[in-house]
């Protein structure tokens, strides 16, 4: 696999050089205030490396949708502010991207100064991957950097065009999603076992095919789960159902048991009355599905059998809750997922999104080898796409 040939930052020259680092500083706000500033700390190592080894750094990243257009809630200029806190130096703060304010900052820079452009979504060209936009902001620096693995799968010109012009390599974020989430697929400690959940079926049929080809065993559960149920011809109530998916599900069945891979779907379920936290809640069978009543969580009998499957396996990728894991009373077989994932002693590998921010909340967070910080990204990745943000870096 490519993504795992990439430079990194060790790789680059960097000492006395302007280096531009794409960040994912796309952190929540509210009134103009960070309310978790987790991804400006994660970006740290790649940031500190850099001024430990004399580099002049130049950030950039995106925040938010705002369009095209300079608007100033979205400006970066508070995280300019909490990233000096965390580094105890100076992030000097360019009023805008690519312009005068920018290219002066930069060509000013001391080695191991640092200092961050404005939102690279003020420009429209920004999104459309836009070649002078692209070179513009290449311009301002010697070398370049992506660390933010949230916006890889999207060829925009800080994630992939300015790497046209400049030489590239990644971060230690984007090096650890590569070696975590490349390594899985292409050279897995087995047996390898996949675990998807969540809402959506049509999310996932792109991962299940691609990793029909490489997993030892796929468990299916959460609301994806009942359409597989469905292509078996049970009754599932009310139960999320993707009609146009449940010929999908058969097909991957049948796939599955052709390529030799174990397939689990849920074998009983906790059900309810109604869509919510507190409602009426009773255990059964997946066969036996009365009219009126919605599988909200997985069953005791399949929190064992697939802690069963887990245990004993030398890698894991885990994506997407059990059931509706937000709610207690429809937590636990989630819970049980992530205890016998902890447990296991498998090289564990949570995707981004829904299953990180469960993992997360469950308190299983530190148990886990390695959480991605890309929802749509890791996705991709574990569907065997080429994310256009790794593609664009140079290899060793
Ligand atoms: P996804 O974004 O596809 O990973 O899905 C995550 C969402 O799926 C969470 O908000 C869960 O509440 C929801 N979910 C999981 N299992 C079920 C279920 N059995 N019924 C309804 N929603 C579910």
């Amino acid at each position: 696999m490519d993504a795992l040939n990439k430079k990194t930052v060790e790789d680059l020259e960097v000492s006395g050089k302007r280096v531009l680092v794409r960040c994912d500083f796309n952190v929540p706000l509210k009134d103009g205030v960070i309310t978790s500033d987790k991804r400006i700390v994660a970006s740290l190592p790649t940031i500190k490396y850099l001024i430990d080894n004399n580099a002049k750094v130049i950030l950039c990243s995106h925040l938010g949708r705002p369009k095209g257009e300079f608007k100033p809630e979205f400006s970066l200029a508070p995280v300019a502010a909490r990233l000096a806190e965390l580094l105890g130096k100076e992030v000097k703060m360019a009023t805008d991207v690519v312009g005068e304010s920018a290219q002066a900052l930069s060509a000013s820079l001391n080695d191991g100064d640092v200092m961050l452009i404005e939102n690279v979504r003020f420009h429209k060209e920004e999104t459309k991957n836009d070649p002078e936009f692209s070179k513009k902001l290449a311009d301002l620096a010697d070398l370049y950097v992506n660390d933010a693995f949230g916006s890889a799968h999207r060829a925009h010109s800080s994630t992939t065009g300015v790497a046209d012009y400049i030489p590239a390599a990644c971060g230690y974020l984007i090096q650890k999603e590569i070696s975590f989430i490349g390594g899985a697929l292409a050279n897995p400690k087995r047996p390898l076992v996949a675990i998807l959940g969540g809402a959506k079926v049509s999310d996932k049929i792109g991962v299940i095919t691609n990793l029909l080809d490489k997993c030892d065993t796929i468990i299916v559960g959460g609301g994806m789960a009942y359409t597989f149920m469905k292509s078996l011809g049970y009754s599932i109530g009310t139960s999320l159902l993707e009609e146009d998916r449940v010929e999908d599900a058969k097909q991957m069945m049948e796939t599955a048991k052709a390529k030799g891979v174990n397939f689990l779907i849920p074998v009983d379920n906790k059900v309810g009355k109604e869509y919510d936290p507190n409602t009426e809640a009773q255990i059964i069978n997946s066969d036996e599905i009365p009219d009126g009543w919605m599988g909200l969580d997985i069953g005791p009998k399949t929190q064992e059998l697939f802690a069963n499957a887990i245990k004993g396996s030398g890698t894991v990728i885990w994506n997407g809750p059990m059931g509706v894991s937000e709610w207690e009373n429809f937590a636990q077989g989630t819970i049980a997922v992530a205890t016998a994932v902890a447990e296991s002693g498998a090289i564990s590998i949570i995707g981004g999104g829904d299953s990180a921010a469960a993992v997360q909340k469950l308190g299983f967070a530190d148990k886990m080898s390695h959480i991605s910080t890309g929802g749509g990204a890791s996705l991709e990745f574990l569907e065997g796409k080429e994310l256009p943000g790794i593609v664009a870096l140079n290899n060793k």
